[in-house]
């Protein structure tokens, strides 16, 4: 049988972005590849099946990328955890910290039904506080998150132990040191 398709073939790395230092790595070498883009979809889709989720919540901005096509797969709606300011009406939110600063993210009042078994979905993984800060935002919705799924899982930062800590299971399509 061939070779199982590598995903890293795909996924750009970009020196010093968004500054000096930083090796950013870029899914829009990936999302722009048809066949790169369906094995990656097929490949979370799985994943996110093995969760048996009755609703998905991605992170902005690019777990929107991968939640919207993923319900539409799925046959099941999602939800969006915005940054401050974008969401209308009734909101709930969670402040985080990062490396300088903090940040929030939020969910609309109503999004989540009590007790509904959600994924979460995000580009990547790093330290792992803002999927920390998204399962805990959607728990405190009534939520009952059932997985984590991720393309790209930076190890070494901590952030599974973080994740799993929380007693989410975690799931990426691929790793770097
Ligand atoms: P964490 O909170 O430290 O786990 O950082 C993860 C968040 O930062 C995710 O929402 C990512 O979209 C973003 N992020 C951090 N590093 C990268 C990168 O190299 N490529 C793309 N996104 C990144």
């Amino acid at each position: 049988p061939p070779a199982p398709i590598d995903l890293k073939r795909y996924i750009r790395e970009v020196p010093d972005f968004p500054k000096p230092g930083i090796l950013f790595y870029d899914i829009s070498s990936l999302l722009g590849d048809a066949d790169g883009w369906a094995v990656a979809l097929e490949r979370l889709s799985r994943a996110t099946m093995a969760c048996a989720p009755e609703l998905l919540a991605g992170v902005e901005s690019r777990g929107f990328l991968l939640s919207a096509p993923l319900a539409g797969r799925l046959g099941l709606g999602f939800t969006m955890l915005r940054k401050p300011g974008k969401l209308p009406g009734e909101t709930i939110s969670l402040s985080y910290g990062l490396e300088y600063g903090t940040d929030a993210l939020h969910l609309q009042k109503g999004a989540v039904k009590p007790g509904q078994r959600v994924v979460v979905l995000d580009d990547l993984l790093a330290t792992g506080g803002t999927l920390e800060a998204s399962i805990k935002l959607l728990g405190q919705a009534g939520a009952k998150v059932v997985g984590a799924v991720v393309m790209i899982e930076l190890e070494g930062l901590g952030g599974r132990a973080r994740i799993e800590g929380l007693g989410i299971p975690l799931t990426s399509l691929v790793t770097y040191q």
